[in-house]
Parts: C-alpha cells; structure tokens; sequence
C-alpha cells in the first residue's frame, strides 16, 4: 500500500495543476475566497459534473484527495472524458478549514444550511449551481469509525469509503436499478484497488441500521431536489492510530478512487442524466411532503472491525429501515401566496432563486386556506409538529401585497414541501422564520387555485 501511495502523492502535482483555469465564485463570510477549479470544457459542456469538499471544516482529507484528483485528471481530462466538464469546488468552508472547525465563522453546519440557506457560503455554492447547471454533484466528507456505543461492543465501522444517494422520497433521479449498479460498480472498483466501501449507514445505539436522514437540509437531497441534479455523498473514514504510518495516504487514495470510479459510472451512465434537465411540475401534481421508514423485508449484513481481535467481523441487524415511504401527499396549487408580514419566508424563498410576483390589489383570487386543528409539537429542535390535522376551507379574497410565488416554475415542487403545514420539512420547523404552527388559528400561507 505505501508504495502505491508515495508513487501517487508525490507526483509532480504542481506542474500540472499550474496551467488550471480557475473561478473565484465568491466570499466566505470571512472574506476568504471559495474557488472553483475547471476541467474539461466549462459551462458549454454537454454533461456537466461539479465536486465539493470541505463543507466541514475539520475534514481535511476529503480535501486533499479532492485536489489530487484534479492534479491526476488535468493533464487528459479532455481526452478521457469528451464533452464533459467537471468544477471542482476543493475547498467549501475556507473559514472553517483555517479554524479547523466543522462550522463556518458563525457556527453554521454547512451542510445542514442547504434549506434555510442562513451562511454566506451556501447563498455562493447554490448561485454556482444554479448558473452552472450540473448534472451530477458529488459531496466529500470524511467521517468518524469510533462511536461510543459500537466501541461498547468492541466495534467499529470498517470501510474505507461510504457512499449515499439521495433518499428524500420527493426526489426521483435514481431508479432501484441505477442505485444498485452505482454501489456495485464502485464497490467493485474500490475492491480491485483493495479498498473496501459500502452504501453509508448510520446503527443507532439501539441497533436500528439506516442510510442518511431523508431531511432536506443537507446537500444530498436538497440540491437533488432542487436543481435535479443527481448528488451523491462520498464519506472516507477518518484514520486512526491503528492504521499505522500510512493509514493517511490508504484514506486519501481510497478517496481519490472512489471519485475516479463516479466520474467514469456518471460519465458511462451521462445520456439519462442529460436527458433529465431541471424539471418543471405541474398544477395538480402529487408531491410527498410525508414519509416514514420502512422495514425491511430481509436484514442487513454490514462489515465492522473488532477493536479487541483486529479482524473484520460480519455483523447482522434485524432492525434494518432501508427506505421511506410516503404517508401523505400535496396536490400542487397554481401558486403559494406569503403574506406581506412573513418577509423572512418570502427572503429565503428569494434566496432560493424562485421567482414570484405581487398580487393585483384590485382582482380577488380563488384560494386555499387551512385552520390547524390540533397537532403535537415535536420534541426535537427544528423539527415538524407531529400528528398535526388541518381543515382546509376554500373562499375568494383578495391578496394585497401578498407575495406570490407559482409553482410553474424549475425546482417548482419544492414550494409544497417548503411551504404545507403537513409538510414534515416545512420552513415553519424553524421557529426564528415566525412561521409556527399553532393549534386553533389559521395558517398563514395560502394555496392559490
Ligand atoms: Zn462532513
């Protein structure tokens, strides 16, 4: 393995990488610089694929694998993949890579701030997305083997890479049958160059096994769902003292290759993404705003290391909650219309890019509105009230200085799921919008029909 390493780590990265084109595409709230590395032929290209790292700031070798993986493709990018660009952003949290923290400057988690959009760095990352327009967006983070309760049993994860599609079930890039090509193939590859890897799965200290969280805060989903384009996240495992002298350069290598194997699956699989470019819903269209995890039909087998004996152990849970499915859905309205007094709405809806028009003063509008009956609030912060039930009443008014957002538009779909009181990811979760629920009144966003 060191020798692999060292031939690769040491190559004259420098003089490769001296002749990149690169775009500063904006400002961290520090005022350091977020920088975009083009390979390939830019924005003109006919498949476009864009690679982050560093959303947290203590995730240094994701980075570093990032930037060898640009060094390594310059010089034949445009031979190896013809009529493809590739932005590479190597650095998304230049704050908290010079801090050293998982946060930005004002503690923000990047990657939980892909909804409200509260951090500077976000607002920069989705301006480049939604000019640049990729098809695919691979997110590399880096991600730790010991926990607390694993350690209990004298456990800990073992691949080298976890890898993660988006689940929200909203979003409908993937089909079963890509997801499973996608794993094997970088499965595949990983294990050829003696890397291992698996699908990213989370065991609870009370043995429930999961993939990611189905939320839409984070990079994965909301940008998939956004902007249709297909973002997957790629974990290395952190190294640890047990993985001796070169436990670093294996975890940056092993990163470096599962990129390369995407690049080539996306690349190879590049006509159905092309074919999917950012979709526009239609009134009546059935969005699921609800879910819930399902059993599986059969257990997950997932391999850890034992801490004590040193070997690989194949490890069963019975508890193994693969998917989501929907348990309500939201009939798409013409438009949503924000009342004037809810400007932090209107403000992120703004910051999302939708567009939206102030109502006519002088016509009324046949609209939707619904009264809160009774709900649970949730114990959990920022999180949707749970068994909430609403009466929904019909009635024509008018909407002065109501802001309107239509739904007709790219990323329209997002509106419902931002925006229904039933909705198990709406903005009215966070309480610092002033758009909480509250039991007896009437809520005060409006569907226009
Ligand atoms: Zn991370």
């Amino acid at each position: 393995m060191s020798s692999k390493a060292n031939s690769f780590l040491f190559d004259n990265i420098d003089s490769s990488s001296r002749s990149l084109e690169r775009e500063i595409i904006g400002l961290s709230e520090q005022r350091r610089p977020l920088i975009i590395t083009h390979l390939g032929h830019g924005k003109d290209s006919a498949f476009r694929i864009m690679i982050m790292a560093g959303q947290h700031g203590d995730e240094k070798y994701g980075r570093r694998a990032v930037s060898h993986l640009v060094a390594s493709l310059a010089p034949s990018f445009k031979r190896d993949f013809p009529h493809t660009g590739l932005a590479v952003l190597p650095d998304a949290n230049p704050d908290g890579s010079y801090h050293r923290t998982r946060t930005n400057s004002a503690h923000v988690d990047l990657n939980r701030d892909h909804q409200r959009l509260d951090s500077q760095e976000t607002r920069v990352i989705h301006s480049f997305v939604r000019t640049w327009k990729p098809h695919i967006i691979i997110d590399v983070h880096n991600y730790p083997s010991r926990r607390k309760h694993l350690l209990a049993k004298n456990l800990t994860y073992y691949p080298d890479i976890l890898i993660d599609i988006p689940t929200n079930p909203a979003i409908q890039i993937l089909d079963m049958e890509n997801t499973h090509d996608l794993m094997r193939t970088i499965n595949r590859d990983l294990a050829i160059n003696d890397f291992s890897s698996d699908r990213y799965t989370i065991v609870k200290p009370s043995g429930k096994a999961r993939h990611s969280t189905g939320d839409i805060d984070d990079a994965r989903n909301f940008l998939s769902l956004r902007y249709n384009a297909l973002t997957i996240l790629l974990e290395g495992r952190n190294p640890t003292r047990e993985d001796g002298e070169g436990g670093k350069e294996h975890i940056i290598l092993a990163q470096h290759h599962a990129l390369s194997s995407l690049l080539r699956w996306a690349h190879k699989n590049k006509r159905s993404f092309m074919e999917k470019e950012a979709s526009v819903p239609s009134t009546g269209d059935r969005i699921p705003i609800c879910s819930r995890r399902k059993l599986a039909e059969h257990p997950l087998h997932m391999k850890f290391k034992n801490v004590v004996t040193e070997t690989v152990t194949d490890t069963v849970f019975y508890n193994y909650k693969p998917e989501l499915e929907v348990t309500k859905y939201a009939k798409l309205p013409r438009a949503y219309a924000v009342p004037p007094d809810k400007k932090k709405i209107t403000e992120i809806l703004h910051r999302h890019g939708f567009s939206s028009c102030l109502s006519d003063p002088k016509k009324t509008a046949l609209v939707e509105y619904h009264v809160i009956d009774s709900l649970k609030p949730s114990s959990r912060e920022n999180r949707a009230p749970l068994r909430i039930s609403v009466v929904s009443r019909k009635e024509s008014r008018m909407l002065d200085g109501y802001n309107i957002f239509p739904t007709i538009q790219k990323g329209g779909q997002c509106l419902a799921l931002f925006l229904e009181p039933e909705s198990r990811y709406g903005l009215h979760r966070y309480s610092e919008l002033d758009l909480t629920i509250l039991p007896n009144s009437a809520y005060p966003i409006l569907r226009v029909l």
